[in-house]
């Protein structure tokens, strides 16, 4: 069987992804004669062929779908949706929509943001032009339109008894959902043996300044801690029972590189470049995008605690501890 039942009434379909995180979770959904699908694997033949099969196994049809969810914006949650007919909706956050729709304004800020970025945080110039546009990075998403925009506390049209909770930090779009029975469906909000890295972003308008992922992670964190989860359907890898160890655990390795970064602009790193190399000697050069998320939250971080301050020597912005 390829459609494997993790739950009353919810069967996983695990699909490939062109990404380094590997495979992805599909959730199908079934209720009565209706059927919710959540998440939809990276555009490429071998998912849909996959999901097909997981589908079949279950006697129904790509048409038998009667709403899709996204958890997320990331590629490796989105892609298949351009497969289904258009007819079904499609619900996510509203801070989904320009992904999906590839808005032209939203992508070239994003570009530009990053940019702007990079040079402040001190990466040569050589390796800037090698940095992957979001034309690339989107390439296995999806591209339709959100039909129903879903938020905190609304529940899923057709599915009353899954809730959403706005879940942002390792993505601004992020909702899990979570039945009365205590089984979320987190996408990647908990995951049990993959980190799930609070990714930077751009401010969504002009009007906001970029959000402090990582804090906002470590609060999504805790708030999970309040909700009645007993058992946890992951983006990646098996369905797991819940307790609040893994919040725990998840909180204070965050800790730990916290301190470990401080220790490091103590010690003389002075730039979010020179932490990158010195805490991620190998990965820094194939995963920057990552590697620099990861740093940035931390100093957003040691920033709001005052532990650090900023100064700026030809645009690139240089850390010292505070007195
Ligand atoms: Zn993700």
């Amino acid at each position: 069987m390829t459609a494997m039942k993790v739950g009353d009434g919810i069967f996983s379909v695990t699909v490939p992804t062109p990404f380094a995180v590997g495979p992805v979770n599909i959730y199908i959904v079934v209720k009565e004669n209706r059927m919710m699908l959540v998440d939809a694997g990276a555009n490429t033949d071998e998912a849909w062929e996959v999901l097909l099969r997981a589908l079949r196994d279950l006697n129904k049809r790509p048409e038998d779908v009667d709403v899709i969810v996204l958890t997320h914006h990331h590629p490796d949650h989105t892609g298949l949706v351009d497969r289904f007919p258009e007819a079904i909706p499609v619900c996510g956050h509203p801070r989904l929509e320009p992904w999906l729709t590839k808005d032209r304004a939203f992508k070239e800020r994003y570009d530009r943001y990053f940019r702007d970025l990079a040079v402040r945080l001190g990466i040569p110039s050589a390796f800037l032009d090698r940095m992957p546009k979001l034309d690339h990075y989107l390439r296995y998403g999806g591209r339709r339109a959100l039909t129903h925009k879903l938020d905190d506390g609304d529940a899923v049209p057709g599915f009353e008894e899954w809730k959403v909770c706005y879940a942002p930090g390792h993505a601004q779009s992020h909702i899990a959902l979570l039945r009365d029975d205590g089984v979320l469906i987190g996408g990647d909000v908990l995951l049990e043996h993959i980190s799930s890295n609070a990714i930077v972003e751009p401010p969504y308008n002009d009007s906001e300044p970029a959000p402090h992922t990582l804090l906002q992670y470590r609060s999504t964190l805790k708030k999970c801690g309040d909700w009645p989860i007993r058992t946890v359907l992951p983006g990646h890898g098996q369905a797991f029972a819940f307790d609040g160890r893994l919040i725990a655990q998840k909180l204070s390795e965050q800790e730990e590189r916290r301190n470990r970064i401080y220790e490091l602009i103590k010690s003389g790193k002075r730039t979010a470049l020179d932490i990158s190399i010195a805490l991620f000697p190998d990965a820094w050069k194939k995963q920057l995008d990552l590697v620099l998320s990861e740093v940035i939250g931390h100093l957003d971080w040691l920033k709001s605690d005052g532990l650090i301050t900023v100064n700026e020597a030809n645009g690139v912005e240089l850390y010292e501890p505070a007195e």
